[in-house]
């Protein structure tokens, strides 16, 4: 073992710290904005809950540091989440929003991430949906405006191409994560993962992923979710998928290898 080698090795074994991955936690809609509402399940109260519940967990985690867009029933603009986001510098952005489908058979869980693949248009559907108060606002240019590469310079457009690969893959990864939570629990209910052109998850600069918690047009599903436990449950989840990605992006210094 060189003298180099050894010296990196100590310091990452004596300097792996407790280091606290900081999560922005984004309950969708709020105040006028209730997104999906089938009788007494609405989406903006349901998606509240879970990550109020969510919330404690993390905060009871020394490994996690946890924000949140909104506490109470309140709109908050789609680019002010982003924005509060970017301000407290948060690592991870996880957007919380519940379903709907003209199906009334349609379930389960869905994890939306960010890739430059093409959207199926289920998916461009609802996506619109969700980015109705958006649109509503005409900011609609805003949404479909990306970011011009070409008055930047080419190291600029490097990086920052680097960057957004980076964010991609660790979006993956983290809704990679979560359906092996959801797998793990037989009693559970399907899970996929999905993309489509959500703004929150778009215009992150932080890894981030949008979970679909169940669908509020199947009966069966939004009696679930309006059930305390059911919550709880679905916090559980997410938060244990957390702290395996957490767990795994730890492990990237243990890769390297010393003779
Ligand atoms: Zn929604």
């Amino acid at each position: 073992m060189t003298f180099i080698l050894k010296t990196l090795f100590c310091f990452l074994v004596t300097t792996s710290p407790a280091w606290a991955l900081h999560i922005m936690l984004d309950p969708g809609h709020g105040g006028i904005d209730t997104g999906a509402v089938y009788g007494s399940a609405k989406e903006a109260d349901l998606v509240l809950k879970v990550a109020q519940r969510l919330k404690t967990l993390l905060e009871q985690d020394p490994d996690f540091k946890v924000s949140i867009t909104r506490t109470a029933d309140r709109v908050v603009a789609l680019p002010a989440r982003v924005k509060l986001a970017e301000q407290v510098k948060a690592e991870l952005f996880v957007s919380l929003h519940a379903n709907a489908a003209t199906d009334p058979r349609a379930k389960g869980v869905e994890f939306f991430f960010q890739n430059h693949l093409p959207p199926d248009e289920e998916s461009l559907f609802l996506a619109s949906q969700e980015n109705q108060l958006m649109i509503n606002a005409k900011e609609i240019n805003e949404i479909s405006g990306g970011d011009d590469l070409s008055k930047k310079g080419d190291v600029a457009a490097i990086v920052e191409d680097l960057q957004r690969q980076n964010r991609i893959n660790s979006s993956l990864r983290l809704t990679q994560t979560l359906t092996r939570v959801w797998r793990q629990d037989k009693d559970s209910t399907h899970a996929a993962i999905k993309q489509a052109p959500f703004y929150v998850i778009s215009k992150t600069s932080m890894p981030s992923v949008l979970i679909e918690i169940g669908f509020l047009s199947n009966p069966r599903e939004a009696k679930k979710l309006l059930n305390a436990d059911y919550q709880k449950d679905l916090a559980q989840k997410i938060y244990s998928a957390l702290v395996s990605y957490k767990e795994k992006i730890e492990k990237v210094p243990a890769k390297i290898t010393v003779n």
